[in-house]
């Protein structure tokens, strides 16, 4: 009979070294009190392992807990049969046979499955629930999805790449924050949301998993002295090589998903797309060829993941200006299309120093088509009339309010604020040629209260206060929050003489 290995996973890391100097074919791993052990013969080496865990209780007090000691059987007997079998066989250690075990916050062992995803991504879905996105603005709803939801998933995605049922939850997650309606934008465009204007990318999940799958290889390879190719060769010469054709079968996703096959793969489909370690310490460490110093290791690793993480997406090559052809390809410009589009993408990447992320937010939205409207939602009778009073038919569409009369008239006689003209709508999408920096300020900054003016007003009940009065506040408050904690942006509307550009106070000592 072969030998039967089973890694025993028990508590207190003391056991380590006595375990490794007593059995020196075992190999035991500890961090804190978790310990696991793998033996080579579980019939074998089983009574000095235990009689090393009771000496060890003698001489420091702790013991083993035997409730939460898991043993998992490597050869192809079925757990469940094993502790009925060793249940009724006295001096045998009463621990709990199944096949697999929770290690580190990672299930481990042959019938893992997909156990370690299963309690982050409840979590995940918890988590989602408890936001209202709806209520959310874009860039809010990207920040808050990166840091206090997506995060759950990254902690066992380091060591184990997501399966697919993680992936369809990440995918209705997403629709849901960027609500709006149907497809105004795929994933992939608000995970490369900067490149469209934005202040930050909405995390895909693959990608940080595999940037810590890259910065574990080479923390490991250099920590560790893990020879990860070595590694994986033997794996999978051992595979190759088994006579145990029954569990080969059986234990195939564990096998296919192991660690080094894993790494190593990744490793070498990076490489093929330019994301190398000898790049990587040029671009972080800045540092030359040859050895590095300590200061640029130190430096090296605390960017590694970050720049690995931006290597990948940048290996996506996402093109701004295609996507935005898509999506314009509704709206008639002047420009032609081959023109139209880089120029918008150019001119959202410009606003990032322009103007807040709200207004770009709703540029976007505009240029999209985001905007929720009866024309839209394909009403096409009804309440289908512009939130400014218009009389003309099916007025609740973007085209309409770029140019509505209603809010032309607004802007100019109470806001001072200067949309474009009309006509161009080139100017409200930011696709015009030689627009200057106080232009595109502008226009972002009119799209911005126009939006939130028209979403207020569609959404008023009949009892909200619809007075003259309260709507020039409202407006005028939109106009403020356009420029709220950009005190530059500020100062170019102040220069510009719009009245949203004054400080408050200033502005009630006037009137
Ligand atoms: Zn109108």
């Amino acid at each position: 009979m072969p030998p039967k290995p089973a890694p025993v996973c028990g508590q207190h890391r003391q056991h380590f070294r006595i375990t490794q100097s007593q059995q020196p074919a075992a190999l035991a791993r500890a961090f804190a009190d978790d310990t696991a052990v793998l033996i080579q013969s579980w019939k074998r080496d089983r009574l000095l392992l235990f009689s090393i865990f009771a000496l060890f209780e003698k001489v420091s007090r702790l013991s083993l807990n035997f409730k939460k000691t898991i043993a998992i059987p490597l050869w192809t007997e079925d757990p469940q049969a094993i502790q009925a079998r060793l249940a009724e066989e006295p001096g045998e250690p009463q621990i709990t046979w199944a096949s697999s075990g929770k290690y580190l916050g990672v299930h481990v062992g042959p019938g893992k499955g997909t156990r370690s995803r299963e309690k982050p991504a409840r979590k995940f879905e918890k988590r989602l629930e408890e936001w209202p996105w709806a209520e959310l603005g874009l860039h809010a709803a990207i920040s808050i999805y990166n840091t206090f939801v997506l995060s759950v998933l990254l902690f066992v995605g380091q060591v184990e790449t997501p399966p697919d049922f993680v992936l369809r939850l990440e995918a209705r997650a997403v629709r849901r924050i960027a609500h709006g309606p149907g497809n105004w934008c795929s994933p992939r465009d608000l995970h490369h949301a900067r490149d469209l204007g934005q202040s930050i990318n909405l995390r895909l999940l693959a990608v940080p998993c595999k940037a810590a799958m890259l910065r574990l290889r080479e923390q490991e390879a250099t920590g560790a002295g893990i020879r990860w190719r070595h590694l994986e060769r033997a794996l999978t010469h051992t595979k190759g090589s088994t006579m145990h054709l029954h569990g080969l079968v059986d234990w195939k996703p564990w096998f296919d998903a192991r660690l080094p096959t894993v790494v190593e793969t990744l490793h070498f489909n990076s490489a093929s797309q330019g994301i190398s370690r000898s790049r990587a310490v040029r671009e972080v460490a800045g540092a030359p060829i040859g050895p590095l110093s300590r200061d640029n290791l130190a430096k090296f690793r605390r960017g590694y993941q970050a720049w690995c993480c931006k290597a990948l997406l940048r290996a996506e090559r996402f093109d701004p200006a295609t996507r935005i052809r898509q999506r314009t390809a509704r709206w008639r410009f002047l420009a032609l299309p081959g023109h139209a589009a880089p120029r918008i993408a150019r001119h959202l990447r410009r606003l990032r120093s322009l103007v807040p992320a709200r207004a770009r937010a709703a540029m976007l939205s505009t240029i999209f088509n985001r905007w929720t409207t009866d024309t839209r939602r394909s009403l096409r009778a009804g309440r289908n009339r512009c939130a400014f009073g218009c009389t003309c038919p099916l007025s609740d569409r973007v085209e309409h309010y770029l140019r509505c009369p209603g809010f032309r008239a607004r802007a100019a006689r109470r806001l001072q604020l200067r949309p474009p003209p009309a006509t161009r709508l080139d100017e409200w999408m930011i696709a015009s040629r030689g627009m200057g920096d106080m232009q595109l300020r502008q226009t972002a900054v009119a799209v911005y209260v126009l939006h939130r003016t028209v979403n207020h007003l569609r959404r008023a009940s009949p009892l909200d206060d619809a007075s003259e009065e309260y709507e020039r506040h409202f407006m005028n408050q939109m106009l403020h929050e356009a420029a709220r904690s950009d005190s530059r942006l500020r100062e170019a509307l102040r220069a510009a003489q719009v009245p949203g550009g004054r400080a408050p106070a200033k502005r009630r000592r006037s009137s």
